[in-house]
């Protein structure tokens, strides 16, 4: 795991929220500090004037160009400098701070004079000069007031202070309440998390908590709750599956066992022993078949069955199935027919679909008393061709009809009944007809009795 990437969602949305407020308050001081410093510097460039216009006044009212000026009891800095000059560029007058500090350039400014205000640099702060013409007994004049930075200055450095002290509490203090706001926001996911900790293969019943349904959080853990219902709708298949596939395999093992045993315990003659080994191999023949089933469907199911698509000809199938199970069908004195018109073709596999029509056909024959008659039917339809196997036996009760499809699935019938069937030959031929891309549907049969219709997509029949 890479040391850049953060364990916890909690702990990188922190730092993400704590990276933001960075930025976005050392942008704030920025422009506060911008803002403050030009608010202050043309609040002095005003004071200048305002001194400007005091000293002027006062001037005039001089005639011996003097002018009488408050110095208070400050800092130098603090108090403004006042210079006159005369038209020569000759100092008239200066006050007690101009006197002390004076300015280097003062006299070079004053004699260009024009009501400018200039930062003049000096070993601590700069000074701010204005010089400007005026007029005293109504002779020119260059009156200059001048004041320090320094106030400005100390204002934005406290200021500066302030900020510099108070960005990283703000900062932590974003921090703090950005976790544990993230921390709150994600309590869902430890319920979650724990939660499913719990769920293991034999608790698939329980679901994960739902703190709010409409949040994201909450989405999630609902499609993982749909999830969890269909694996354990799944889970609770496959148990049956493995129940129903562990009893259909003891009976006949017990049957076996039995007659193994009956067999053992007393001395037979050759016939007897024949007859017992004959039982036990026909016993031996359905645990062959059923095995052979449930190899079928479960190849089927896992999707490694393989096809070999291609036209077949369903008249022809028909003829074929019939020509193979009409013994049996013989057998039990039943008329096995084909309707004497109707054909169609459909793009499947072959042997798939073989399968299927014999065990419906086989089933027709089992489940059909004695002198019965099973019909089988090839017809196209627009939506494409058809087959139908009716007969006339005691037909499927309403109820069972709609599981008839599912494995192991006897519709109500019990086991002595149904000519040792484990249930199977219905679910493989449903299988067979759909992974030829049709539909295979358990019909009303008029005057009693089954019909399944096989219904299959059209193609075009090859001529041979
Ligand atoms: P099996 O392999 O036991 O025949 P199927 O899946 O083929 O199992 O059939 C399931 C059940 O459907 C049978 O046990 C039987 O009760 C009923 N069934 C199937 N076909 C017919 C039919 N033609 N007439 C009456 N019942 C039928």
């Amino acid at each position: 795991m890479s040391w850049t990437r953060p364990r916890s969602i909690r702990l990188s949305l922190t730092v993400w929220y704590v990276g933001a407020m960075v930025v976005v308050l050392g942008v704030y001081a920025a422009c506060l500090l911008i803002f403050v410093n030009q608010g202050a510097s043309r609040s002095l460039d005003n004071r200048l004037r305002g001194d400007f216009h005091w000293a002027a006044e006062m001037a005039e009212q001089r005639p011996d160009g003097t002018v009488t000026w408050f110095e208070g009891a400050a800092a130098d800095e603090d108090n403004p400098w006042l210079q006159v000059w005369n038209a020569n560029g000759a100092l008239m007058f200066r006050t007690a701070v101009a006197e002390r500090q004076p300015i280097a350039e003062s006299g070079r400014l004053a004699l260009h004079a024009d009501n400018s205000i200039v930062a003049v640099p000096t070993a601590t702060v700069p000074i701010r000069v204005l010089s400007g013409h005026s007029k005293i007994a109504g002779k020119p004049v260059v009156i200059q007031v001048a004041r320090s930075e320094a106030g400005m200055r100390r204002t934005l450095r406290d200021l500066m202070i302030t900020l510099v002290l108070s960005l990283p509490l703000a900062v932590a203090a974003a921090g703090v309440g950005g976790y544990s706001l993230a921390r709150r926001a994600l309590v869902p996911v430890d319920r979650i998390v724990e939660r499913a900790h719990s769920i293991t293969a034999d608790r698939l019943s329980e679901r994960l908590p739902v703190a709010n349904p409409d949040d994201e959080l909450g989405r999630l853990a609902s499609v993982f709750n749909e999830m969890l219902a269909r694996l354990e709708s799944s889970f609770a298949q496959m148990r049956r599956f493995t129940a129903d596939v562990s009893h259909e395999l003891r009976t006949p093992l017990t049957a076996m066992r039995s007659v193994g045993e009956v067999g053992l315990r007393e001395r037979h003659d050759e016939s007897a022993y024949r007859a017992v080994i004959g039982s036990m191999l026909e016993e031996v023949d359905r645990l062959a078949y059923l095995v052979d089933r449930l190899l079928t469907l479960s190849r089927a199911e896992s999707g490694l069955a393989r096809l070999s698509v291609d036209v077949v000809d369903l008249r022809e199938l028909a003829e074929e199935v019939v020509a193979h199970l009409g013994v049996l069908a013989e057998e039990k004195h039943q008329l096995l027919t084909i309707e004497p018109d109707g054909s169609g073709c459909s793009a499947a596999d072959r042997v798939v679909l073989r399968q299927a029509l014999i065990n419906l056909v086989d089933n027709a024959i089992k489940y059909t008393p004695v002198g019965g008659h099973i019909r089988i039917r090839v017809a196209e339809s627009p939506e494409g061709p058809t087959v139908e196997v009716s007969d006339n036996g005691p037909g499927i009760a309403a109820e069972a009809a709609a599981h008839i499809f599912d494995r192991f699935d006897r519709g109500g019938r019990p086991r002595s009944e149904d000519g040792g069937g484990a249930g199977l030959g219905l679910a493989i031929a449903r299988w067979a007809v759909e992974v030829s891309g049709g539909h295979l549907t358990l019909e009303t049969a008029n005057g009693g009795g089954s019909s399944f219709r096989i219904a299959l997509p059209k193609a075009v029949c090859t001529t041979p």
